[in-house]
């Protein structure tokens, strides 16, 4: 390299070659062993979360009593958010086992989840009027509101909330990236209400919401799991195996919901999962370092980082894109977590996909051994992603003892569609 004072400077010019890929595949992979040892410390946290209060992984009670019985009827309006869209949505159940659902979705800004709490609760509740205004209040369609009637709305607030009630639910972290001041510590049903000021009538996480939703039209469900820009599970437990709430005079044989949060396991210690030195940079420049461990390996905010910082090492080492200019990947955050799953599915022998995120999204060029290279890494990630995620759900399955009659695991998911993420 020829450097501005005319000096030259020796640089070391190996390319990307076959040893990348065993090495990357080492890093990566989790063996069957490890995978075991993982179930048997997941097992003792949730036990642990279970039996005493403020533990690591919470094991939080969520006042959702029982199974529904799939012959509900009537009208609800719920607000979601979630950790990338704000979503309001009518829900009209319909007994057995059968819904409509009528939805519209806002994206979410990276400032909104950084600004004050009550701000962004105020947002919920313009967006719900909104919503209220254009479908109910009109009468072509087919939805409206009779004069004085109510409706029951429910929020599902996919973040860790101590619940005392099902109306009530104070924050005990933010996650996901968000930061609004003025919020962990809080009742967010309570805030809610204040930006409504009108009637809540539940609060409920994610993962709870869709354990009710799935098993209303399955009743084989047993536990659900969201995989979305979080990850997290909720299952029902037997009242009297949550010794944690035995003052509350609830009768034992009672089946409450329990949000696991899950996605804080191994956090702060990080004595049980594998991490490679990616994994530690994600950490450590989250705006919560040491916070959510196990989310951090598997969900739709984080993978695509974690490619993005193995191509940026190689980029630094002079492996890849040597000569080109590759500022454009070197902002955190870029590689979205869906262009991993459009490169693992790029059907063609060329990898064209793979060439067009790589061109139109970061001006690179590369090579069809690059391109290969970066879908097995894609891969890889994935398969780490999912196998922890098994270790999760075989925990809660080994626990309850479902082994023997078998459960459904309901999920949501997070899809690459159009450009933009859908959860399904
Ligand atoms: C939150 C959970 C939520 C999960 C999936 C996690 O970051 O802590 O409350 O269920 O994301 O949305
Ligand atoms: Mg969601």
């Amino acid at each position: 390299v020829v450097l501005p004072s005319g000096q030259t400077m020796a640089m070391h010019t190996r390319t990307q070659d076959e040893e990348d890929l065993p090495h990357a595949t080492k890093k990566f992979t989790l063996t069957p062993q490890r995978m075991r040892m993982i179930v048997e410390a997941f097992k003792e946290t949730l036990e642990l979360g279970l039996a005493k209060p403020k533990q690591v992984v919470p094991m939080i009670p969520t006042f959702v009593f029982g199974w529904p019985t799939g012959q509900e009827k009537g009208d609800i309006l719920a607000v979601d958010l979630g950790g990338t869209n704000l979503r309001v949505c009518l829900v009209t159940l319909q007994g057995e086992g059968k819904f409509e659902i009528t939805q519209t979705k806002y994206r979410l800004t990276e400032e909104q989840k950084q600004e004050d709490g009550q701000k962004l609760f105020d947002f919920c509740a313009e967006c719900l009027k909104t919503f209220v205004d254009t479908n109910l209040a009109d009468e072509n369609s087919g939805l409206t509101l009779k004069p004085g009637e109510k409706l029951p709305l429910g929020f599902t607030f996919s973040y860790p909330c101590s619940q005392e009630r099902i109306d009530h639910g104070e924050l005990i972290r933010w996650t996901k990236g968000f930061g609004a001041p003025n919020t962990e510590g809080h009742d967010v049903a309570d805030m809610f209400r204040k930006s409504l000021a009108k009637f809540l009538t539940a609060i409920i996480n994610d993962t709870t919401g869709t354990l009710i939703a799935s098993a209303y039209v399955n009743p084989k469900t047993k536990i659900a799991v969201i995989f979305g820009t979080g990850c997290n599970a909720a299952y029902m437990e037997r009242v009297g195996d949550i010794p944690k709430i035995k003052n509350l005079g609830i009768d034992d044989e009672a089946a409450m919901g329990i949000n696991c949060e899950w996605g804080a396991f191994d956090s702060f210690e990080h004595e049980h999962l594998p991490r490679t030195k990616y994994d530690t940079v994600v950490d450590e420049t989250s705006n919560k370092p040491g916070e959510q461990a196990f989310e951090k390996l598997i969900s739709g905010r984080y993978l695509g980082e974690i490619l993005r910082l193995v191509i940026c090492e190689l980029i630094d080492e002079g492996v890849l894109f040597l000569g080109q200019n590759t500022y454009k990947l070197e902002v955190p955050y870029v590689l979205d977590t869906a262009f991993l799953s459009l490169m693992e599915s790029d059907p063609t022998d060329e990898l064209l996909m793979i060439i067009g995120i790589f061109t139109h999204f970061f001006a690179v060029e590369t090579t069809l051994a690059e391109r290969q290279f970066f879908r097995a890494l894609a891969k890889l990630i994935g398969r780490r992603a999912a196998r922890l995620s098994s270790c999760g759900i075989a925990a809660i399955v080994s626990k309850m003892g479902y082994l023997e009659e078998g459960c459904l695991v309901a999920m949501t998911k997070i899809r690459k569609d159009a450009g933009l993420y859908v959860n399904v």
